[in-house]
C-alpha cells in the first residue's frame, strides 16, 4: 500500500507514534519488508530523548559506533530510512486510537489530522513531553493566542514582538536565534546567570549591550494581558517593581516533562506506566498494536537504544501479517537482498 496524504487524512500500512531512534529505525526495518509508515511525533522534530534533551552529547554504546552524538545518530538514522519515505507529522500528538470493524487503526491527532493503517506500532519513549508551566496569572487564556511553548515555525516571530523566559539552553538559543527575525526579543530570566551553554550564555549580553535585544534578569513575568491575543506582559523585578512590556508572542521555555499521556487511555495492559509487550514479537494485547522502545516493560527490560532497534526489527516480522496477510515474510540479509527503495 501507498502512503497517500492529503491535507489531514493519511493512509499507510503501520502509523508510528514516536519519532525517536526506536521509532525511526522501525522504519527501515518495516521497509526492508516492503510496508510503508508514517511517523507522529509531538515534539517538532525528529529524534526523541536524543534531539529534545541532549543532542549534543557523545553515546559510547552504539554497535560499530565508539562515540557518536545524539543528534549525529538522529542524522544518519534519517538518512537510513529515506530510501523508504516515511510520511511525518511533527508537532501533533496522538490523542485518540479507534478500531475500525475490518480490523483497521484510525489515529486522531490533537491538529486534527487523520492517519488510518494496518498496524499500530507505539514508539512513544517516555511518553509525550509536555511543557512545564511557569505559574503567571491568566496563562491558559492565551495559549495558543499569543503563548507558544515550543517553537515549531519561527516565521511566526518574523517582524513580531517577541517575550521569551527561562534560562537554559532553549530560551538562550531562541533568544538567538529570534533576535535575527523578530522586531523585538526580550529575554525574561529569573536568575543573573544562565544554566545554559556559556557560550550562547555570553552572545546574550553582548546582544543585550549592544542594544539588538532586551534581557531583563532577576525578573519574573506576573501577569499578560490582552484581548483575545496576547498584546501585553507585566514583569516584576526583584524590588518589586512592575513594567508593562508590548508583547505579541510570549514564548516560557522551561522545559519538558514525560507523560505517558492519551496511550494511557487506550485499554493496553500497563504495567508502572510502560506498556505490556510479548517479547516474541512485541505486540501489546491488543491485535495489531505493537510497543518498543522506553515505553514497554518486559522481565529485563533495558531501557537503551540498541534495545530498541531489536525490538523493532521483530515487530516487524510480525506486523507483516498484518499488512499481507495471505503472505510469508521472507527473511533475507541486507548483503544478500540490498535495500530496496520504495
Ligand atoms: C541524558 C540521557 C542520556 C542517555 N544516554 C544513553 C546512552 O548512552 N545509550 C543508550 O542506549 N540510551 C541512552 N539514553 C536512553 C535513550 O535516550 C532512550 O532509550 C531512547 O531515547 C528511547 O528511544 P525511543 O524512540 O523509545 O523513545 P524517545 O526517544 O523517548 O522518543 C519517543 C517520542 O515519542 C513521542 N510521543 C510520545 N507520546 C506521543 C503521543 N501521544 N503523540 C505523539 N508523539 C508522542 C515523544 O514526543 C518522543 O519524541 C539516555 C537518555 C538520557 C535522558
Amino acid at each position: 500500500m501507498k502512503t497517500t496524504r492529503t491535507e489531514e487524512f493519511v493512509t499507510t500500512d503501520i502509523a508510528i507514534i514516536g519519532a525517536g531512534p526506536v521509532g525511526l529505525f522501525a522504519v527501515f526495518e518495516a521497509g526492508l519488508l516492503k510496508m510503508r509508515c508514517h511517523l507522529i511525533d509531538a515534539l517538532p522534530q525528529v529524534g526523541g530523548q536524543l534531539s529534545e534533551i541532549y543532542p549534543q552529547k557523545p553515546i559510547y554504546d552504539i554497535p560499530g559506533f565508539p562515540s557518536i552524538t545524539a543528534q549525529a545518530l538522529i542524522d544518519g538514522l534519517m538518512e537510513q530510512i529515506e530510501p523508504f519515505k516515511p510520511g511525518f507529522s511533527l508537532g501533533e500528538r496522538v490523542d485518540r486510537l479507534q478500531q475500525t470493524s475490518d480490523k483497521r487503526f484510525i489515529i486522531h491527532t490533537n491538529e486534527g489530522t487523520t492517519i488510518q493503517a494496518k498496524v499500530v506500532v507505539i514508539a512513544g519513549g517516555l511518553g509525550c513531553f509536555e511543557p512545564r508551566k511557569p505559574e503567571i496569572s491568566g496563562l491558559d487564556l492565551f495559549e495558543g493566542k499569543g503563548v507558544n511553548y515550543m517553537v515549531k515555525n519561527p516565521e511566526l516571530y518574523r517582524g513580531r514582538k517577541v517575550v521569551l523566559s527561562g534560562g537554559g539552553d532553549s530560551a538562550l538559543d531562541w533568544t538567538l536565534f529570534l533576535a535575527t527575525i523578530a522586531e523585538r526579543v526580550t529575554l525574561v530570566h529569573r536568575g543573573e546567570t544562565f544554566r545554559g551553554h556559556p557560550d550562547s550564555a555570553e552572545k546574550v549580553f553582548q546582544l543585550a549591550r549592544q542594544g539588538t535585544i532586551d534581557l531583563l534578569l532577576q525578573s519574573q513575568i506576573t501577569s499578560l494581558g490582552g484581548n483575545g491575543h496576547l498584546q501585553t506582559v507585566t514583569v516584576t523585578d526583584k524590588q518589586k517593581n512592575a513594567s508593562v512590556l508590548e508583547a505579541d508572542y510570549l514564548i516560557p521555555l522551561f522545559g519538558l516533562t514525560p507523560k505517558l499521556g492519551p496511550i494511557a487511555n487506550w485499554g493496553l495492559g500497563i504495567d508502572n506506566s510502560a506498556l505490556l509487550v510479548n517479547v516474541h514479537d512485541y505486540s501489546t494485547n491488543v491485535d495489531g498494536i505493537y510497543a518498543i522502545g522506553d515505553i514497554n516493560t518486559y522481565p529485563g527490560k533495558l531501557k537503551l537504544i540498541l534495545c530498541g532497534f531489536h525490538e523493532g526489527a521483530l515487530m516487524a516480522q510480525s506486523a507483516f501479517k498484518h499488512v499481507y496477510p495471505d503472505q510469508k515474510p521472507s527473511f533475507k540479509y541486507t548483503t544478500v537482498n540490498g535495500v530496496n527503495a520504495f
